[in-house]
């Protein structure tokens, strides 16, 4: 029988990149998915992409991870979609490069918004669901090597999944009583959108002279010898979401190649 049969998992930032490779490294293991993403439109395109595959396990909401209202809708979506929730996936996240001495408020809000409060709303509102039905469920939050090292051009999103990992540990303390698990997964250097953007804003701030030199930079001390595909990341994240990790709470699994060893 498949990993996840039945399952009902949501996944944000689903749109593109880690997210949807999640979502539908769920779907394949028999779970019912709902991914969830800012742009709605994109992340609806995703959904009707997967439909033809896995029909009436697929479906897609619009959601801003900062706002409690629309993250509660995503939720009632959910549930009236697949009659529970039990794996919640808070990926969605931002990052925008400034040279540290430059960071100003607005880049701080925007990033800590986002991977920070996002996430904790993202917690809360999935614990309530969980904890209406009675208990049980896993949450689970996406990381990053920057929660384990600050980097100087990106402070507030090293900030922001630092937070990610206290969230993770927190969570996980005051939860289990409620029989749910809070882990999270850490990536390394991941090729999505995200990076091309990154890659970009450093040669905006004078950090990098070509595209891809960044990349390259900042990669050049990974263990196994390449950046990673969302595919690498997985099967971790399929584990997280199985029985077969049933017993971990409170932890964070690096996925980087060996870049950070902690
Ligand atoms: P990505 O930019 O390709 O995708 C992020 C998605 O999040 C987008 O679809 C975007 O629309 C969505 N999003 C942004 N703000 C949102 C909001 N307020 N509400 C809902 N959705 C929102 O990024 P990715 O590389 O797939 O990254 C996914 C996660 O993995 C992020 O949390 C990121 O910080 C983390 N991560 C990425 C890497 C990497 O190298 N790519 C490494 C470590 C961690």
């Amino acid at each position: 029988m498949a990993r996840l049969s039945g399952r009902v998992c949501i996944v944000t930032g689903a749109a593109q990149g880690i997210g949807r490779a999640i979502g539908e490294a769920l779907l394949d293991e028999g779970a019912k998915v709902c991914f969830a993403d800012i742009n709605g439109d994109k992340v609806a395109e995703v959904a009707e992409a997967n439909r033809s595959r896995f029909a009436d396990s697929v479906t897609s909401a619009q959601v801003d991870v900062t706002s409690r209202a629309r993250v509660r809708a995503m939720i009632d979506h959910t549930v009236d979609s697949f009659g529970r929730l039990d794996v919640k996936f808070n990926n969605a996240g931002v990052n925008k490069p400034m040279n540290f001495m430059d960071v100003t408020e607005d880049n701080w809000n925007f990033i800590m918004g986002v991977n920070g409060l996002g996430c904790m709303i993202g917690m809360q509102e999935a614990a309530r669901q969980m904890i209406a039905q009675g208990g049980g469920g896993k949450i689970v939050n996406t990381a990053s090597i920057a929660s384990r090292q600050g980097f100087d051009n990106v402070a507030p999103y090293c900030a922001s999944k630092w937070a990610v990992v206290s969230l993770t540990q927190s969570g996980a303390r005051d939860l289990a009583k409620h029989g749910i698990t809070v882990t999270g997964f850490a990536p390394g250097v991941v090729a999505t959108e995200m990076w091309e953007q990154v890659d970009q804003d450093l040669m905006a701030i004078g950090a990098a002279e070509r595209p891809g030199q960044a990349m390259e930079e900042f990669s050049s001390e990974i263990l196994k010898g390449r950046v990673a595909k969302p595919a690498d990341i997985t099967g971790t994240t399929t584990y997280l979401a199985s029985a077969d990790s049933d017993y971990m709470t409170g932890q964070i699994v690096m996925i980087d190649g060996g870049m950070t060893l902690v």
